[in-house]
């Protein structure tokens, strides 16, 4: 099969668009032959090297899939041929502690499509059967491959971490990107006021668009001192938080007393700096999220084919074209998510 993969690390140049192993289903799992797969700031942190793939290179990313069934393992019941599916991309072990606990994104064994095992930037890849749901005929292709990390990550942050209720003010951070857009629409479905960033003023009109009340530039505007305005000097209920450094600290101000930090990534850098003052005498909630469970995605999938969620997709690129589609994703250009499609 053809695949875009990268075998050392660095920028999209190290992106290759070449022959690659074709995957083979092993007993319980399916191969699925791609139709769209969308790109992460994970597939960066890997490309680049922050986040080495853990099996080495070389490595196909992508955690976002969406496709038929090529071929079924041995032993897989309940899926056919040609059938639509999306992919679950969190793998777990099932028999740890935590999966016992029903909790299996923080199983101790814990990994990801496109991380642990090659992902979805290639025709065809392989995932395990209990990883697939069917793809409702509603959701095209390109708008499914938008949702199984981006949404579901702001979904389990919002709505089981953070416990999201009507009427909460909600700081979003960097509404122009995946988790950002969907962020802004699962706080509005669930009744909250949103404001959030942007780092063009081209992005404002979007942001609005998606349903966020108030719109700061933060290269132009301090966003602490703009939520402090918008609600009347009291601080926003949750800050929703994936950027790291300065802006996870600063986020912390923002929040009102007994407010929620929930963190979801660390796109700038991993290291962020806490005024404690702020966390013990406000009693504030730091949390962290991490993916979501396969329940939640098909809540998600529910919400699409009601039109109450919207995948945001900035622009599809050819797989061959998946240098290209990095770099843009690196310069910041996109409003939403941007796919490749084989
Ligand atoms: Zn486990």
């Amino acid at each position: 099969m053809k695949a875009a993969f990268f075998k050392e690390h660095g920028g999209s140049d190290k992106m290759i668009y070449d022959d690659y192993r074709d995957p083979a289903a092993g007993a319980g799992e399916v191969v699925v032959r791609v139709k769209a797969c969308a790109l992460n700031h994970v597939d960066m942190l890997l490309l680049d090297g922050r986040f080495p793939p853990p099996e080495g290179l070389p490595h196909v990313n992508g955690c976002e899939v969406t496709g038929t069934i090529e071929t079924l393992g041995a032993g897989v019941t309940g899926l056919a041929r040609g059938q639509r599916v999306i992919v679950f991309p969190g793998f777990a072990c099932g028999t740890c502690e935590y999966c016992l606990r029903g909790q299996r994104t923080v199983c101790v064994r814990y990994g990801y499509l496109g991380a642990h095992k090659d992902g979805g930037y290639a025709e065809l890849v392989k995932v395990p059967a209990g990883n697939i749901l069917p793809l409702p005929e509603a959701i095209a292709f390109e708008a499914g491959a938008a949702i199984p990390l981006a949404m579901l990550t702001a979904w389990h942050a919002l709505i089981a971490q953070a416990h999201v209720q009507p009427g909460h003010t909600v700081l979003v951070q960097a509404a122009g990107s995946g988790v950002g857009s969907a962020a802004i629409q699962i706080a509005r479905l669930a009744g909250a006021r949103v404001m959030t960033t942007v780092g063009s003023d081209d992005k404002i009109e979007f942001a609005r668009s998606l349903g966020a009340e108030h719109v700061v530039n933060y290269r132009t505007q301090d966003f602490v001192e703009e939520a402090k305005k918008w609600t009347n000097k009291r601080g926003v209920d949750i800050a929703f938080e994936h950027i790291g450094g300065e802006t996870f600290e600063r986020s912390t101000y923002a929040l009102t007393r007994l407010g929620t930090l929930v963190s979801i990534g660390s796109h700038d850098t991993h290291w962020g700096r806490l005024d404690l003052r702020h966390v013990y005498s406000k009693n504030l909630r730091i949390l962290g999220a991490n993916l979501g469970s396969i329940l939640e995605l098909r809540a998600i999938l529910d919400e699409l084919v009601r039109g109450r969620l919207k995948p945001v997709i900035d622009r599809a690129f050819p797989l061959k074209e998946a240098r290209a589609a990095v770099q843009h994703v690196l310069d910041r250009k996109n409003k939403g998510k941007v796919l490749l499609v084989p």
